[in-house]
């Protein structure tokens, strides 16, 4: 059984130090149960880093994974969840017949059965209530193809407004906060800029346990010569706060006070690119003014981080000649999310510190595909980045899809998810189809959820490779082909493109989503506006479909016109912009100081960041940024709940290293499991004695919504706040409530729409069982 290394209990594996661009040595991780017969080329699909994995096959079934030594995103390495993942695959469980609801039973249907009703329905709905009847919750978890087949489908074919990803509860922001500085989503940096670079900033991303390879590149870092200063701004003492220079702890909801903070110090230390500012920025007056009201002493009375460690972390930030900053859901999912992540911007911005070797930021994805969601309209943005006020944009998508204008929904923001299950609630919205997620453990606020759901005037579609906590709802599931059984694109948070191949036949009759949006829209006849089939006249593979999305990128910031199949499936993977000019793919963006901000270019004319109020296109003309980026300053707000004597505790949530997402897949591999079984309360020592509460206790744990039971953790937390893992569920665990959303808050970044999953106020008490 080989196995390279133990990444159970070692997580990382053993340190290969080094600097220097690209110059991060080779170590394949390998993972197999048999000798495979061959290798078919992938990515690893359980987190957003995208490393390039090679899956083992023999006899038609996948025996294991080995990583790519030629990837320049993991030079060979893969982690505890890339190692031992793909076991999901394989699962008894997996859903093989399409199942409809038949006097309140799922029973096994044929897919003609299942995809007439759902057409039938379709049809009914759109005659008797428009197509805005119709809903979309797709994932960050299918492929490119996939995305922007159900983007046609959602937008030319039925024109409903109501399309979303659940990328709108992980990453959200950082598309938002991308486009509030630069103009456009797109990460400006790539991951080579980790090796050279002098110092490191993590704002609410605890990236040893979230993307443990690109952990094991900043290691790697800290081992060898000239290591970089790390700055971690995190609530709790994590994996990657305890191997900080620097770690200030503030309290929940209050990223911003220490964001501003720190910009006040760097600014009055007069460590500052003024020539990079006055040519490239607008703003910097404002933002001077609203930080400058943030001294150290000030910042810790309201956040709790000493004086003396701001300026400890300011002086690193202010002095660095090269920086790479990281942002996730400490920031995404908190208190004014998309504000306080353009702070990081900000602080690149005002040092010149992007576009070149050792700079960047990683306004970071939690999915893997969650990038292509955004690029590709799914998440009801425009394909390619478009902008949906800009008559132009919708012209081009017009035009590509050779239907009228007006088809298109853009007459206003598009729906977000959140928005999307209200209109569900009030009954505007009648058919919700879900693809690839589970939401019934992931949304906020789960009792409602549940409500939701369960609606009878609701008719609900649900595709996925398991049974799920919300396919108990479904009126109809599907099953489908999951990584490994069906080829396709997909983009890592560095703009890396990797194609992933098809390895083995997908389980019973299961298919991919791609097969299923496209059947779908091949039997509602959706036609262009010369008559023909709207899809199916010219998509007969995914390779078509990528063919197709080349076209759509075209000219924008997301250019992939200079990839093919043959090219992805050459080597590692590629970023994005490739083209003609890049034929190898762009490292940076940004390196001449020109952001995507031109009136015709950009993929926004922009929100205020205190209301979400949209600017219009008269408003962002009069502004002219013309290529320069934006400094948006913001004061503090406090957060919308904040524990009072009934519920006197800070409640935030999070990862354990040995999970993804709701466990669909890592909760059915045996190794994961067994290193992460439950989920727990994590409480601080000096809360644990008031409250009377020893390790491993049952503790309930009660917030204004909802009430759960999870054993005690006790240590590695600051007073008054408690942490529980949001992977929980009740799909193998049915005997008590356990999901960390029964306790979150119906509340949203009025910018990026994504919910507050990072506080409640809750109360706790132990119990005995
Ligand atoms: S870091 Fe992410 S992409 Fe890489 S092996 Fe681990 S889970 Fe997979």
């Amino acid at each position: 059984m080989p196995e390279t290394r133990d990444s159970i209990t070692d997580i990382w594996g053993p340190r290969t130090g080094f600097e220097g661009q690209e110059q991060w040595p080779t170590r394949v991780d390998e993972h197999t149960t048999e000798a495979p017969d061959h290798w078919v080329q992938s990515a690893c699909v359980l987190c957003s880093n995208g490393c390039g994995v090679d899956i083992g096959v023999k006899d038609g079934r996948i025996v294991g994974v080995r990583g790519r030594a030629v990837d320049s995103v993991n030079h060979g390495r893969l982690g505890p969840k890339g190692l031992h993942g793909w076991v999901a695959n394989n699962s008894p469980d997996r859903l093989t017949k399409p199942l409809i609801r038949r006097n309140g039973q799922l029973e096994e249907a044929t897919w003609e059965e299942a995809m007439s009703l759902i057409v039938q329905k379709s049809k009914d709905l759109v005659a008797k209530h428009t197509s805005s009847s119709i809903g979309f919750y797709t994932s960050g978890q299918l492929f490119l193809e996939e995305y922007y087949a159900l983007a046609i489908v959602g937008k030319a074919g039925l024109g409903t407004p109501h399309m979303d990803g659940n990328t709108r509860l992980c990453t959200a922001t950082a598309a938002a906060a991308l486009k509030a500085s630069f103009g456009s989503d797109g990460q400006p940096g790539s991951y080579a800029d980790l090796d050279s670079t002098e110092a490191i900033l993590h704002v609410g991303h605890n990236i040893a346990s979230q993307q443990t390879v690109l952990w094991m590149r900043i290691l790697d870092r800290l081992a060898g010569p000239n290591p970089p200063q790390l700055v971690v701004i995190d609530p709790r003492r994590t994996y990657t706060a305890e191997r900080a220079t620097v770690h200030l702890a503030p309290r929940v909801g209050t990223n911003i006070p220490v964001m501003n903070g720190l910009l006040h110090l760097i600014i009055e230390a007069g460590h500052l690119n003024h020539a990079y500012i006055e040519a490239h920025t607008l703003g910097f007056a404002e933002l001077k003014e609203i930080v400058a009201k943030w001294t150290p002493d000030r910042v810790e009375r309201l956040t709790g981080v000493p004086a003396d460690q701001l300026r400890a972390a300011a002086h690193i930030l202010g002095t660095c000649k090269t920086l790479v900053s990281t942002v996730l859901q400490g920031v995404y999912q908190s208190m004014q999310a998309t504000a306080a992540a353009v702070q990081v911007n900000n602080l690149h911005l005002l040092r010149g510190l992007l576009g070149h070797d050792g700079s960047g930021i990683y306004q970071m994805n939690g999915q893997p595909t969650a990038q292509n969601t955004r690029e590709c309209g799914a998440d009801g943005d425009l394909p390619g980045f478009r902008n949906w006020g800009n008559e132009t944009h919708i012209q081009e998508l017009a035009d590509l899809w050779n239907v009228h204008p007006d088809q298109i929904p853009h007459w206003a923001p598009p729906t977000h998810a959140m928005q999307i299950w209200r209109y569900c609630e009030t009954g505007s919205i009648k058919m919700l189809w879900i693809s690839g997620t589970n939401p019934l453990v992931s949304l906020p606020d789960l009792a409602r959820a549940r409500k939701i759901l369960a609606k009878e005037d609701l008719f609900v579609i649900v595709q996925d490779a398991f049974l799920t906590e919300t396919t108990k709802y479904a009126d109809v599931v599907l099953p489908a082909a999951i990584w490994g059984e069906k080829t396709g694109c997909f983009t890592n948070v560095g703009r890396t493109v990797h194609i992933s191949h098809r390895a083995v036949s997908p389980p019973g009759e299961a298919r991919s989503d791609f097969d299923i949006f496209v059947d779908y829209s091949r039997r509602m006849d959706f036609r262009d506006q010369h008559g023909a089939p709207l899809l199916t006249s010219t998509w007969q593979t995914t390779e078509d479909a990528f063919n197709a999305w080349r076209e759509c990128t075209r000219g924008r910031p997301c250019d992939y016109t200079g990839m093919s199949y043959a090219k992805l499936s050459e080597g590692s993977g590629i970023q994005w912009p490739c083209n003609e000019e890049f034929p190898d793919g762009k490292k940076h963006l940004y390196e001449d100081g020109i952001f995507a901000t031109a009136t015709d270019y950009c993929e926004t004319y922009g929100e205020d960041l205190e209301t979400g109020a949209p600017r219009s296109k008269e408003e962002y003309q009069a502004i002219n940024p013309d290529g320069r980026a934006f400094l948006h300053g913001v004061d503090y707000e406090p957060p919308h709940e904040e524990p009072d004597e009934q519920y006197p505790l800070w409640l935030t949530t999070g990862r354990v290293v040995f999970h993804f997402h709701t466990r669909t897949k890592t909760g059915r591999s045996k190794a994961l499991q067994d290193a992460a079984p439950d989920s727990f309360v994590q409480l601080a020592t000096e809360d644990a004695a008031r409250y009377g509460i020893s390790e491993g206790d049952m503790v309930e744990v009660t917030s204004r919504r909802g009430r759960v039971l999870e054993p005690a953790r006790v240590g590695g937390i600051e007073p008054g706040l408690v942490f529980i893992p949001f992977h929980y569920g009740y799909w193998d665990q049915a005997d008590r409530p356990r999901a960390a959303n029964e306790l979150t808050l119906t509340e949203w970044d009025p910018v990026s729409k994504q919910p507050h999953f990072k506080y409640a106020a809750v109360k706790l008490r132990k119990v005995h069982v």
